[in-house]
């Protein structure tokens, strides 16, 4: 359901009342003679997350944020800040998860996500996430988990630090986090599909034994699948470093586009290059507004007439030009760190009664219930 559209139009002579009725719309007839009304129907609903293990980059915005910002129209969007997560890799980093949360919600209000819209909640001030990860963990095969491919990855790069449990079972996790206020639909980069797929599997488990409670989300891939790292790496990541972060000041940004990977087998200008797999055109591509520009210097990469030096002096002023109204923004919301708190208490608070609701009927589904009728 990616091009869903809150707002419908109907045609009253095909349609009786009752159909809407008992897809428990609510209609009024305008008057009696209207046979074409438009009515609101409840949005669909959208959970979607980041962990606060860093600021936000630029592989976030393309990959995630970008698509948060469109459907924050037309969804009922909650925005969740992953704490639990992120503790079954940094334990030990309390200070700086806390210093994470403060900049997650500060780069979210700076690309324009709008707590007036949409809920911001930060996962362990709704408990009933953890309380739904368990319960679901027991529906969940290990076998899935040892399948899952981001999992795995993942776990080779951490497997010279001691893997925690939590870490192991993280998907679990946040499949608990889209299922709890029963999301439609998760806008995630590509590395989460595996995930989301797992969501869809779980859901229909427990559907299938404790009758229809969640829905089975789908997932929406941002408009770039997989940014690469400055490093060349297949991922700009906040564990791995290779990033250019939202709030970067324009020099920073100039210096590390100066120094980033670009194509290896090229040893001088005049050496015809590659611009597939670059990762300088990758972010042309994603980020210069001049198409013009962007097709000539891949045109110049390919035959030798251009040098590295032009094509990240060009990439430079494009990434700082989409970066400048955010870096504006950001400024302000820094200068204004109690609407900041607001956000996430007072979105929390409202998730929580959701979740409280989910958490009802699912213990109740279960048959989590021991009082004995006399
Ligand atoms: P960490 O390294 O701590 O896992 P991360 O950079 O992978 O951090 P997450 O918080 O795990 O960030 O991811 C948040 C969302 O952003 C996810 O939907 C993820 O797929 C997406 N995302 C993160 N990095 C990229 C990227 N380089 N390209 C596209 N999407 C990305
Ligand atoms: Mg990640």
């Amino acid at each position: 359901m990616t091009n869903f559209q809150p707002r419908w139009s109907f045609d009253l002579e095909n349609l009786g009342i009752n159909t809407f009725k008992s897809q428990g719309l609510n209609c009024t007839y305008p008057n009696e003679h209207i046979t074409q009304i438009e009515f609101n129907i409840m949005k669909q609903r959208i959970l979607t997350g980041i962990r606060p293990t860093g600021k936000l980059h630029l592989g976030h915005y393309v990959g995630a944020l970008e698509n948060w910002i469109r459907l924050q129209e037309e969804y009922d969007c909650f925005f969740l800040i992953a704490d639990y997560q992120a503790l079954g890799d940094h334990i030990d980093e309390m200070e700086n998860i806390k210093i994470a949360v403060r900049d997650v919600v500060l780069d979210w209000l700076s690309v324009g996500l709008d707590p007036e819209k949409s809920t911001f909640l930060v996962q362990s001030y709704v408990p009933e996430h953890a309380e739904l990860a368990l319960l679901l963990s027991m529906l969940t095969p290990l076998g899935m988990l040892d399948r899952n491919p981001t999992l795995k990855s993942e776990r080779e790069r951490l497997s010279n630090t001691s893997l925690s449990v939590g870490f192991y079972t993280y998907p679990v996790s946040q499949i608990a986090d889209i299922l709890l206020p029963k999301a439609h639909l998760v806008p995630v980069g590509e590395d989460q599909l595996p995930h989301i797929e797992m969501t869809r599997e779980i859901a229909r488990r427990f559907n299938n034994r404790y009758g229809e409670v969640f829905p089975e989300p789908d997932s929406l891939v941002g408009r770039v699948a997989r940014l690469m790292g400055t490093d060349g790496q297949a991922k700009m990541s906040k564990s791995i470093g290779n990033v250019i972060y939202l709030s970067d000041d324009s020099d920073t940004v100039k210096k590390k586009i100066m120094s980033m990977y670009t194509d290896p087998t090229r040893l001088r200008a005049t050496d015809p290059g590659h611009v597939e797999g670059n990762p300088v055109f990758q972010y042309h591509d994603a980020f210069n507004d001049d198409l013009e520009e962007v097709n000539d210097l891949k045109e110049r990469y390919v035959q030798g007439t251009v040098g590295d030096v032009e094509v990240k002096q060009k990439l430079i002023s494009a990434v700082n030009q989409f970066l400048d109204p955010i870096r504006d923004l950001r400024d302000k919301y820094e200068h204004d760190i109690d609407y900041v708190n607001d956000c996430i208490e007072n979105g929390s608070a409202k998730a929580r009664v959701t979740a409280q609701n989910t958490m009802k009927e699912v213990r109740e589904r279960m048959g989590l219930s021991y009082s004995v009728n006399t």
